[in-house]
């Protein structure tokens, strides 16, 4: 996997503070995407041991609320091995930190995704510049969902996070 940044004490992707993953590639494609250089699978710098030790050191301090990956898409199908090892690890590392993924890709396209179950958060859905709404929390469009994983997981149908 590659990525292009890793960004601390971030207060824009998530509640609280958090540290955010942005990975490279995406295939979406979604028009006035606000990150296209973001797009190319084998854009950004790849993401090595020295990358992963950077962010689980920005994890660590108490007042950061979790980690959010986000991109380029973290459910690119080539992103999904080593996002899945990443959420794992996290979570046994971290089991108090929230863990927020924004995709392009559906709540239903990828539900069944077992390291996703382990998850709090997924932003869903690809950018649709026609129902853009800046006023809207922690998503660019109306048809982006902020969805509460595990509450949808007990309830059998989607809950929005509060
Ligand atoms: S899913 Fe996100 S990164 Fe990918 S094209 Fe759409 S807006 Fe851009």
């Amino acid at each position: 996997m590659r990525y292009h940044n890793i960004t601390k004490d971030d207060m824009l992707n998530g509640d609280g503070l958090r540290t955010v993953l942005w990975v490279a590639g995406c295939s979406h494609g979604c028009k006035n995407c606000q990150n296209p250089i973001t797009w190319d699978i084998c854009g950004g710098i790849p993401f090595d041991e020295a990358a992963k030790k950077e962010l689980f050191e920005a994890l660590e301090p108490d007042y950061i609320s979790g980690i959010t990956f986000s991109g380029g898409d973290p459910l690119h199908m080539q992103n999904r091995e080593e996002i899945g090892q990443l959420i794992f690890e996290v979570r046994e590392r971290f089991p108090h930190k929230t863990i927020w993924v924004y995709s392009g890709y559906t709540w239903e396209e990828v539900k069944d995704l077992p390291y996703l179950k382990l998850a709090d958060v997924l932003v869903d859905g690809r950018f649709e510049e026609e129902l853009k709404d800046v006023t809207l929390h922690w998503k660019g469009s109306a048809n982006q969902r902020v969805i509460d994983i595990q509450k949808t997981l007990e309830s059998g149908e989607i809950v929005l996070h509060a």
